[in-house]
């Protein structure tokens, strides 16, 4: 089957250029200047943009938390995030008493429904000598990255010799450290004195997880991978001095590399004020605008390397069902904590607006080019997590994991234009210019316009190579 794309203008992570390409069966096959060729289908772009298929390396499917579960799984987080442009995404295995096999076996099942590409990162969220030694059997389920967490006490930290010890396993064996920054001991004591003195509203969720926590574990995370001699990705940076010490590291030439998320572009702790302030209730949580500003900068000057969403969606109101698909789904979410600030489940909706919320907020603002907007999106990651140019390029060989963007494309956004399965959206009645207009995933079209032609258990697990360090 031969699908030629005809006269649109092709964005890559480094160049701008009007250019056909012709997809045969999944891959494409050729890129150039009037292609000619009996395709069985045509499709005109012109007056369109044509970018790499989004790779999302940060989300959250199904995933069990606070007595409920991420409110989108494999099909339904995979469908929304189609329809922002991702088709490649990136989730966690959740590490289980039973160690990586059994782990991964689970995730694996509940990723059969997957309607994208998709790859897993494993949590390892405990460390002793018999899971240091079985670490290496990840490789051979083609996982290479750990990530690892600085805070949660009891439940997800490790401790910094645990840390430095994963990071050298790594090492040796062509793994990456991923690493969530904050300080879990000042979380736990602060925490401990808000819920003595009665502070329950959701704003003290920001005020006991402080910017400075962050910051000091960013560079602590950076200078332990320096004294391992390995590389880390610090996922979703959310705080100015966070970009201050990545920037400090790697010009020290640290193998560092950074994620923010768009959460953190676009909101402040103050936003946790409102009376619906758990909607945005995230782990770290939203800062300040001048926070926002350096993040900014962080991406228009490259100092920062990936945008990845950290989707991890919950009802705003769980009792009250939704119609998803024809069917009426409630799943309990952040009315958990109603009356208890620690207890709203943490994390927000974002897979499908990560791509039309960056485009006009980002590309069409002025603070990225659309060639950074690829590479931030799409081939950054790719190439970080071992997929490239298999993902994220649109190069003759590549999986033809196409977008057909529209630049003009004008969209009042919002809960009734998404198609993450939860009742609110955080972009809710932003007036947004450049949505996808068509997506492929390996040559078949999955979104068109509005319609959804997609399905269940059509994505693929991917087997990855070893990453680059940016
Ligand atoms: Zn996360």
């Amino acid at each position: 089957m031969k699908t030629l794309i005809k006269n649109g203008t092709l964005i890559t992570a480094s160049d701008t250029f009007k250019a056909d390409i012709l997809i045969e069966d999944e891959t494409i096959s050729r890129i150039g200047l009037n292609l000619e060729t009996d395709s069985d289908h045509q499709v005109d772009a012109s007056a369109k943009l044509i970018l790499p298929g989004g790779v999302d390396p940060h989300v959250h499917l199904d995933l069990p938390m606070f007595d409920t579960v991420s409110s989108d799984d494999h099909y339904t987080g995979h469908k929304a995030a189609a329809f922002g442009g991702t088709t490649t995404a990136m989730d966690f295995v959740v590490l289980e008493h039973e160690g990586f096999d059994h782990s991964v076996d689970l995730w694996m099942k509940k990723a059969e429904k997957a309607a994208i590409d998709y790859s897993f990162h494993m949590n390892l969220t405990r460390f002793d000598d018999k899971i240091a030694k079985t670490i290496p059997s990840l490789m051979g389920m083609v996982i290479q990255t750990l990530k690892v967490f600085t805070a949660y006490n009891g439940r997800l930290r490790l401790d910094d010799g645990g840390i430095f010890k994963a990071l050298q396993i790594a090492r040796d064996n062509g793994m990456l450290v991923m690493a969530h920054c904050e300080n879990g001991d000042v979380i736990e004591t602060l925490t401990a004195q808000a819920l003595a003195q009665g502070h329950t509203e959701p704003i003290w969720h920001a005020l006991t997880r402080p910017a400075w926590g962050a910051v000091e574990a960013s560079l602590r995370m950076a200078a332990m991978a320096e004294q391992a001699d390995a590389p880390v990705y610090i996922v979703h940076m959310n705080a100015a001095g966070e970009v201050d010490m990545l920037q400090y590291a790697r010009e020290r030439g640290v193998k560092v590399m950074g994620e923010t998320c768009p959460q953190y572009l676009f909101f402040t702790q103050d936003h946790l004020r409102r009376d619906d302030g758990a909607k945005w209730i995230c782990s770290p949580p939203m800062r300040t605008k001048q926070d926002n500003t350096r993040l900014w900068q962080g991406l228009s000057n490259g100092v920062l390397q990936t945008i990845g969403t950290d989707h991890c969606p919950f009802y705003f109101d769980g009792a009250r069902s939704i119609v998803y698909e024809g069917s009426e789904i409630a799943i309990p979410g952040k009315e958990l904590g109603m009356h208890d600030f620690t207890k709203i489940p943490n994390g927000l909706p974002g897979i499908q607006d990560r791509m039309p919320v960056l485009w006009t907020c980002g590309v069409n603002a002025g603070y990225i080019t659309p060639n950074q907007f690829v590479a931030y999106t799409s081939t950054n990651p790719a190439k970080i997590f071992g997929l490239y140019p298999r993902k994220g390029a649109l190069v003759p060989g590549a999986d033809a994991d196409i977008v057909i963007w529209d630049p003009e494309k004008q969209v009042r956004y919002g809960v009734a234009h998404s198609h993450q399965r939860t009742d609110y959206n955080l972009f809710e009645g932003w007036e947004l210019q450049g949505c996808p207009e068509k997506v492929f995933l390996r040559g078949k079209l999955i979104v068109n316009g509005d319609e959804w032609k997609g399905k269940r258990g059509g994505g693929k697990f991917l087997k990855r190579n070893a990453g680059e360090v940016l």
